[in-house]
């Protein structure tokens, strides 16, 4: 093995934890948002946030469209018609609160530090543009992956599970897909895409979810941190 490839959302971080602190703060402090009871409000934004995730990742719209509509939407259940301009602000306020909420975690970093010593390290992420580069920034991980070792899907114009996208970190690093370890959270991403294009996977599981397709993982690991021992 020469090359580690990760996932960055729910890999590297915890992104859905994240998602969910932020989005209630900035909910609760909201002069309309705020009127509503708060859990349903937030069960109901979840809804459209997962119905209409597909406009974004088949994309037929782009990821400022989607988090507009899933507000829009949102609300519109509560009888409140948002504008377009309204949502706009509130998801940049959004954006700009979810980077500024990250932190380095030392004990990814060591992780890595130590995994650095012996492999070469890259980032695949379908995560939007607009959020991906303040995420390294903000986690510290911008010295461990350069930009020219980080593919951002909005980026470079393909997204995980095209085999195009894995191929452009091979070709960077010039190793061959079998000398590739792939990690990360999501089973076609992460998982099915790399062992498709001949990599190796390790796919993390935190919660638990049942594999979606009979191919065989390297290995499943429930936390980033037992990567060390497999390696
Ligand atoms: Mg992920």
């Amino acid at each position: 093995m020469k090359l580690i490839l990760f996932d960055l959302d729910d890999t590297l971080f915890d992104f859905a934890t994240t998602f969910d602190v932020v989005l209630k703060k900035l909910f609760a402090a909201h002069p309309v948002i705020s009127r509503y009871d708060a859990d349903a409000f937030f069960e109901t934004f979840q809804h459209y946030s997962n119905e209409l995730y597909y406009l974004y990742e088949q994309r037929i719209s782009t990821v400022e469209v989607y988090r507009n509509r899933r507000l829009i939407e949102a609300l519109a259940a509560f009888q409140y018609t948002m504008t377009e301009e309204e949502a706009s602000d509130f998801n940049q306020n959004y954006i700009r609160e979810y980077v500024r909420s990250l932190q380095p975690d030392p004990a990814v970093q060591m992780l890595l530090n130590r995994l650095k010593e012996r492999y070469q390290l890259g980032i695949i992420t379908n995560g939007p543009h607009d959020m991906q580069e303040g995420k390294l920034e903000r986690l510290g991980l911008m010295e461990l992956f350069p930009s020219e070792q980080v593919w951002i899907s909005n980026v470079v114009g393909l997204a995980k599970p095209d085999p195009q996208i894995y191929q452009l970190a091979l070709d960077h690093f010039q190793v061959q897909a079998e000398e590739t370890m792939f990690v990360g959270d999501s089973w076609e991403a992460d998982v099915a895409g790399p062992i498709r294009v001949g990599m190796q996977a390790v796919w993390v599981n935190k919660y638990g979810k049942a594999p979606q397709t009979d191919v065989k993982p390297h290995a499943i690991i429930s936390n980033i941190h037992e990567l060390i021992d497999l390696l």
